[in-house]
């Protein structure tokens, strides 16, 4: 259940949707462990395979790719570590990667290159390229990391077209698709990647469960020590309620709705009144927005919207509210604007009412703001 008021931050976290509650209520009356293999253990053994085959159609992969984990944030430190564990020595990451890829690759003790973006926010593929024909023999096989969507700006990444360059390298790309999957086709092939980062509690499921998803090319490694669960891949007992709020949830998805036009209202709206759109000339996710306004600081916009009813983020909320830099707005070259800037995100259940009181709120706001600062004439 959200607060009374309008919720526009289901990039940091969706509502979880009715079908995950009925799921998961109805998990909470099994009680065997999914690995027994008496007649309880054998129904929690059941839900979990079942959970895995509905994530697993939204990620066009075959049951055995998918691999549960705590979340988002597990599923894309696991991929870096299996392709380390690949012989990679050199690791290609876009510079508006999520900090869990970022700080994982940084602290992996081998070379980190990070691949810049164009002041729209999408990754320049010619670098890609020149760092793919750059990558020297003792570097290992080539490894990208290219996320499907930025979770600040909502822009979409050419991941096909980084696909290609990719496989032509005989290499591994590895797509965080935890912004986009819900929002739009996510599969594996439909991003062009080796392996996929999932997380639940972006898609109206719940918080603490995800999935790393892989395809035929690669080789995940174990990175738990402990039981077998999930193929050796990842050892302690599954999170069985989440696997099942999970599932639905992913099913759910794949219906999607198209709430562009209630996006794209409010944009106008708010641009009208002095606010810039950031990434504008990119695609972007349909219920993502990222807009700023000069000299008006990002915590004063949350802040003074929370107290409108209308919950918004700062760039990257999932940061456990730390107020820092963005490297996303930074790697834009957005300079001091960065520091203005704010993510309105809808999701399944957000309506166009809900861009327009956000709008609304928001230009009551910055208009009041701004005949403040006029000065008062003599
Ligand atoms: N990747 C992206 C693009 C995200 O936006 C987030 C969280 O916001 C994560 C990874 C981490 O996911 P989780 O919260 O499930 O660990």
């Amino acid at each position: 259940m959200t607060a009374p008021g309008t919720y526009l931050d289901h990039c940091a976290s969706s509502p979880l949707r009715p079908e995950a509650r009925i799921a998961m209520t109805a998990a909470f009356e099994l009680t065997g462990n999914p690995s027994s293999v008496h007649a309880d253990g054998r129904a929690a053994r059941a839900l979990l395979e079942a959970a895995r085959a509905q994530v697993a159609v939204l990620a066009g992969a075959p049951l055995a790719g998918v691999t549960f984990t705590s979340g988002g944030t597990e599923a894309n430190v696991l991929a870096l570590r299996s392709a380390l564990a690949a012989g990679a020595r050199r690791l290609l990451i876009s510079a508006i990667e999520h900090d869990c890829i970022r700080e994982t690759a940084l602290a992996s003790g081998v070379d980190v290159v990070q691949i810049p973006v164009s002041r729209e926010g999408v990754v320049d593929l010619d670098a890609l390229d020149g760092a793919i024909a750059a990558q020297p023999m003792s570097a290992g096989p080539v490894f990208v990391a290219l996320m499907a969507a930025n979770n600040e700006t909502g822009v979409i990444q050419p991941t096909r077209e980084a696909a290609e360059r990719v496989r032509a390298a005989g290499g591994w790309l590895h797509v965080d698709a935890v912004q986009s999957a819900g929002r739009r086709p996510s599969g594996l092939e439909a991003l062009g990647a080796d392996s996929l980062a999932l997380s639940a509690h972006k898609l109206g499921g719940p918080q603490g469960i995800g999935a790393l998803v892989a395809g035929p090319r690669t080789r995940i490694v174990r990175d738990l020590p402990g039981g077998g669960q999930e193929h050796g891949r990842r050892a302690g007992t599954q999170n069985l309620i989440g696997a099942a709020g999970f599932g639905a949830a992913a099913q759910a998805s794949v219906i999607r709705r198209d709430l562009r036009a209630g996006r794209d209202e409010a944009a106008t709206a708010m641009v009208r009144a002095g606010a810039i759109v950031i990434g504008a000339g990119a695609e972007r996710l349909d219920d993502v927005l990222c807009i700023a306004a000069p000299d008006f600081a990002s915590e004063l916009q949350v802040m003074g919207l929370d107290l409108a009813g209308v919950r918004v983020s700062a760039g990257a909320a999932c940061s456990s509210g730390k107020v820092q830099a963005s490297h996303v707005l930074g790697a834009m070259g957005l300079g001091d604007l960065a520091g203005c800037a704010i993510r309105l995100s809808g999701g399944w259940s957000t309506t166009a009412e809900d861009w327009r009181t956000a709008a609304a709120a928001w230009i009551d706001l910055y208009t009041r703001l701004a005949s403040r600062r006029r000065p008062v004439a003599a």
